[in-house]
């Protein structure tokens, strides 16, 4: 199917596109990658009036790390940059480890971390992984600049904590000490679609036990979901299979996923569960200790 009709704009500097967005944010739409934006245009899913393509806005395509070891990806870096990306492999391995099952090698191409992120997708990868890392999200406008936790960013689905008039200029992924382990584990009809149910986990181990855990689960409602009953199970205690079964059976109680064509709410509850086993294995063998 065809896009309807729309204004296009394509800014050259950062400040062209916060006056744009200040001007006509309610009718408008970033255009970063399209991987998400064009299909549901032309699936006619509330498409915008106008469109505001970013492609051609100098410094938004980087990645950097600060001394302590926070990893920063500005708005247009790519999914295919990130992946093979030295520096997000060493300080933002679940970042790395994400990549591959983010669609297929043509959308990672076009695709922007960024982008996925404000679009919020409750079924996307990404959106979890900010989730269980804490990451922050970093929006600017004419009105200035303002750092959001992720926590409080995703709202409902497609639906974000950015305003109309706010460009999502970068993300930072927390360092990730010595002492951590992280797994993104999903099940799929077939590699590349949008999982059945997902989750990107994040362990901290130390002196045997486990001092933090992260659980953000996708594709189990309206948003990526944390589930602190299950994480609260596992802090304090030494890693074990029994422990990891125990926290797998709080995650099935705790989600309630609707059902669709693709699985019943009871079917999504129980692979939920497995995939708390196998990530929270996999997490504890990627920090090199026992469970
Ligand atoms: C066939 C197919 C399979 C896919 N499979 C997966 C998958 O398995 N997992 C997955 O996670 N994704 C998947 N995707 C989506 C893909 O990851 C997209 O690249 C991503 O969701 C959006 O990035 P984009 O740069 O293309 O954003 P766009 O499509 O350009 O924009 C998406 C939305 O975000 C907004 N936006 C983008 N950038 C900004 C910004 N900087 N500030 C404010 N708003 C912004 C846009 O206005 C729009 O509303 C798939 C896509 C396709 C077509």
């Amino acid at each position: 199917m065809k896009n309807p009709a729309f204004i296009y704009h394509r800014p050259v500097g950062l400040d062209e596109t916060l006056s744009l967005l200040a001007d006509v944010g309610h009718d408008a739409k970033i255009l970063a990658g399209g991987q998400s934006l064009l299909p549901t245009m032309a699936l006619r899913l509330g498409p915008p009036e106008q469109l505001i393509d970013i492609s051609r806005v100098p410094g938004l395509d980087g990645i950097s790390v600060s001394a302590t070891g926070e990893v920063t990806v500005g708005a247009l870096v790519r999914h295919a940059t990130v992946e093979h990306s030295a520096d997000v492999g060493r300080y933002a391995p679940l970042v790395a480890e994400t990549m591959p099952y983010i669609g297929h090698r043509a959308i990672r191409n076009r695709g922007t971390l960024v982008g996925s992120i404000a679009h919020a997708d409750p079924a996307a990868e990404l959106p979890a992984v900010c989730l269980a890392l804490n990451a922050t999200l970093r929006a600017v406008s004419t009105d200035g600049t303002r750092d959001i936790p992720a926590a409080e960013f995703f709202e409902g689905y497609l639906q974000t904590a950015l305003k109309p008039n706010e460009l999502l200029q970068q993300v930072t992924f927390p360092a990730w000490p010595s002492t951590s382990g992280g797994a993104l584990v999903e099940v799929s009809r077939r590699h590349g679609d949008y999982a059945l149910v997902g989750l990107a986990c994040a362990l901290d181990v130390r002196d045997g036990v486990v001092a933090s855990a992260s659980l953000a689960f996708f594709s189990v409602g309206s948003t990526a979901q944390r589930v602190s009953e299950a994480e609260a199970h596992l802090v304090g205690s030494e890693p074990s299979a029994e422990l990891f079964a125990r926290a797998a059976e709080v995650v099935s109680e705790a989600l309630n996923p609707a059902p669709d064509v693709h699985g019943t709410t009871a079917y999504r509850k129980h692979l939920a569960g497995v995939l708390t086993e196998r990530g929270l294995s996999q997490a504890t063998a990627a920090i090199g200790v026992p469970a």
